[in-house]
Order: C-alpha cells, then sequence, then structure tokens
C-alpha cells in the first residue's frame, strides 16, 4: 500500500502506470540512473552548499562552491551511470555541470536573496484529512520576512519551460500547498525556476482557485491508484520515449530485454 505520494510519484503514474508499480507499490530498487540526473544532483548539492554556508555567515568563494562539485560527483560516482545520449561524454557532462554553477555564481554574487532554507521537505495533507498525504523537498525556499515567499527549483537540463507551461505546472504549486499548511501567516508565494544552463528564471504564481483545483486533481489520481490496488488491477505499460530513460525494462511485460541505453 502506498501510504504517502509525491508529485514524482503522480507524475510516473500518469506517464507509466507499469513503471509507478515497479517503483511506488513492489518497490523495486535499481542501481542506474542517466547521467544527466546524476550531474543535476551534483549542482543541487554544490549549490546547496553554497546557500547553507551564507545562512552560517560564510561567503565561499567560487573555486570552493566546484570543488564541494569535484567532491560529490567523485563520491556518489559508479559503474551503473548511463549516457542516453551517445554523442555526449562523461567529460562534457562534467563540465557543463561546472559551467552551470560558474554561470550561477556569477549571476547571483553577492547573494543577498532571503534564503531560509535549501532542501526543504514538506509532509502535508492536501485537503486537511490523513486520507492524501503527501510529501515534496523543494531545492530553496526564500522569505522576505513579512509573509512573501518563493519557492525555488534548480534545472540543469538546456530545454527551457515556456511562461504558458509554468502556468501551468504542477511541482512548484504542490509544494505551495506544502508551504502553506508548514507556515503561519503565508501572505503571497511566487515559483521561480531557475534554467542554469542559461541563467534565465521562470515565475508563476497561484491564486487559490488554482491551488483548489490542483487539489481536487491530486485526490481525483490517488483514488484511481487506490482503486487499482485494491481492484487488484494490473497496472498497463504505457509505452512512449521515455521508456529510454527507464530501469524496468527486466520487469516490463512490453519489453524483452534489458535498456539497451543503460
Ligand atoms: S519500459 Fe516503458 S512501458 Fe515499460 S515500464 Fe518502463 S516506461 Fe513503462
Amino acid at each position: 500500500m502506498v501510504e504517502r505520494f509525491s508529485y514524482s510519484s503522480l507524475e510516473t503514474y500518469k506517464k507509466c502506470p507499469s513503471q509507478f508499480r515497479f517503483r511506488y507499490i513492489d518497490k523495486v530498487v535499481k542501481p542506474d540512473e542517466g547521467i544527466e540526473a546524476f550531474m543535476g544532483k551534483r549542482v543541487h548539492e554544490a549549490l546547496e552548499y553554497l546557500y547553507d554556508e551564507i545562512l552560517e555567515g560564510r561567503l565561499t568563494f567560487i573555486d570552493g562552491v566546484i570543488e564541494k562539485y569535484h567532491q560529490v560527483w567523485e563520491e556518489n560516482w559508479h559503474d551503473r551511470i548511463a549516457i542516453v545520449r551517445k554523442e555526449n561524454t562523461v567529460k562534457y557532462y562534467y563540465e557543463l555541470g561546472e559551467r552551470c554553477i560558474a554561470l550561477f555564481y556569477r549571476t547571483y554574487r553577492p547573494f543577498d536573496q532571503p534564503v531560509v532554507g535549501t532542501e526543504v521537505e514538506f509532509v502535508f495533507s492536501v485537503d486537511g484529512t490523513k486520507d492524501y498525504m503527501m510529501k515534496g523537498i523543494a531545492d530553496r525556499i526564500d522569505h522576505d520576512g513579512k509573509g512573501n515567499y518563493e519557492i525555488h527549483d534548480y534545472k540543469s537540463g538546456k530545454r527551457m519551460m515556456s511562461q504558458r507551461d509554468a502556468d501551468k505546472d504542477s511541482q512548484l504549486a504542490t509544494y505551495q500547498i506544502g508551504l502553506q499548511d508548514k507556515y503561519d501567516g503565508v501572505e503571497e508565494v511566487k515559483l521561480v525556476w531557475h534554467y542554469l544552463q542559461h541563467a534565465q528564471e521562470v515565475h508563476s504564481q497561484r491564486n487559490s482557485n488554482q491551488i483548489n483545483q490542483l487539489v481536487r486533481q491530486i485526490k481525483l489520481r490517488i483514488d484511481e491508484i487506490r482503486e487499482h490496488i485494491q481492484n487488484g488491477d494490473s497496472f498497463y505499460p504505457k509505452e512512449s520515449i521515455l521508456c529510454n530513460w527507464c530501469y524496468y525494462w527486466e520487469e516490463c511485460p512490453k519489453k524483452d530485454m534489458p535498456n539497451p541505453y543503460m
């Protein structure tokens, strides 16, 4: 039984119900990961280190942040990291992460943003009951001390989200539900995506009607998943281009060999 959902688990269900089953119900753990995700995690850790130091009253020079990136890259590297885009090399991704950090550092120095936390975890109910519990981790939360909050998300991928897509995106809007549950006196919440390869931000906001609509959508999806589990229904495999990044080819009824990209 799945007690607690997350934005990622609900998205996985939407993209491929079978993958959801393998990951969140059968809890099949795979050591594999794509190099883009691996690099993104290391960049997140380096930026987390930068702001955690600032919260402690210390400003780390850019060399220190890059050094942290090198350190976490080496500490976490393993032999099940896949490069799906064969035209790129490990060196390419390693240097791309360095460039993302350097660009971010140059853009935001002297780091006077009102950051109150990095990797902030929310565990919350979307409707105030224990039936619809969610969890999520925001990359960064800023707060001006007057009830105006910002939820920041770092993206290390190349493709930027359009304003139209940002206004419809439900990841940070889901975190907004968690933020409003966690903190008192929330006046306004801004959603901010950082496209690190381009040093560009995309902003959006949600009003209370949009948040209520999102709550209804989340509850409907959770109900649907629970109904499938209770009825013993199969979670059907939904093939798409995303199969290339899926680690469950050995379990998937639509595939008859291990994922060749892994
Ligand atoms: S390989 Fe494709 S269809 Fe099969 S579980 Fe993964 S995403 Fe779903």
